[in-house]
């Protein structure tokens, strides 16, 4: 069942998306090379303490960290630890936060540096395939309407999307009904009503679809190596349009 919120919850949503809005962009200044991972989980964890927010993702079925940190073929779930960054490199970064009962959830990947110009168009290719799910994210629409806009624009510029892994409705609890995935034709799933909020995700691969789980149990990799990226917005939709919740500036998207 999907758990239409009210205006009023809603408001309190936008409160913890903007704490995860602000963890996001002031960890995405962090990034740099020489810093660790698990530096910049700790810098996460004192700012939602500060902030008189909990860290959503501390003890979620056991996950040790307060974000999740991914590296180059890591899609999803990377536990941070005394890993260095370097020049070159790719680190998507995973936030959620609780703020009175209501959660928030977003990632981006940063480059470490100056990257390759076929990673630039990876990040840019998944950060516009987030933008254009998000514009589907509109009273009327089906479900998939997002899924299938995201599937297009990725495929269209030669990556594929993750399958194992989708975005979720998300409020009292992190991962809420609907699954929202990243793939499949439009016109499908359950009409898209205000009071719907949404936690749209693209994980797109540089290469194939295919991931793994590695030995730790967390870390999801690619099958073949290949660099992955990973944008995430929590979204309300509103007779008005999307509202991205996760935005550090009101922002309607479309
Ligand atoms: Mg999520």
């Amino acid at each position: 069942m999907i758990v239409l919120k009210s205006d009023d919850e809603v408001r309190v949503m936008r409160r913890a998306g903007r704490v995860v809005a602000e963890a996001l962009q002031r960890l995405g200044e962090r990034v740099a090379p020489g810093i660790t991972t698990g530096e910049l989980d700790r810098f996460a964890e004192d700012f939602f303490r500060r902030r008189g927010a909990i860290p959503a993702f501390k003890g979620y079925n056991g996950f040790p960290a307060s974000i999740c940190t991914s590296l180059n073929e890591q899609v999803v779930h990377g536990i941070p630890g005394p890993r260095t960054l370097k020049a070159g490199e790719i680190i998507s970064i995973d936030v959620g936060a609780v703020v009175d009962g209501f959660y928030g959830d977003a990632a981006a990947t940063f480059p470490v540096g100056q990257v390759e110009p076929e990673v630039e168009r990876l990040l840019a290719t998944t950060r516009e395939a987030l933008a254009r799910g998000i514009a589907q994210a509109r009273v009327g629409n089906r479900l998939s309407d997002i899924s299938h806009a995201i599937q297009t624009w990725v495929e269209a510029h030669g990556f594929s999307v993750v399958r194992e892994y989708v975005g979720h409705g998300i409020g009292r609890a992190m991962h809420e009904a609907p699954a929202i995935p990243n793939y499949g034709p439009p016109g499908r799933g359950p009409r898209l009503k205000p009071g719907m909020t949404l936690a749209i995700e693209p994980m797109v691969n540089a290469g194939g679809c295919e991931v793994v789980t590695k030995d730790d149990h967390w870390t999801v990799v690619t099958a073949d190596g290949e660099w992955s990226a990973h944008f995430e917005h929590t979204v309300a939709v509103t007779a008005d349009g999307p509202l991205i919740l996760t935005a550090l500036e009101e922002e309607a998207a479309g």
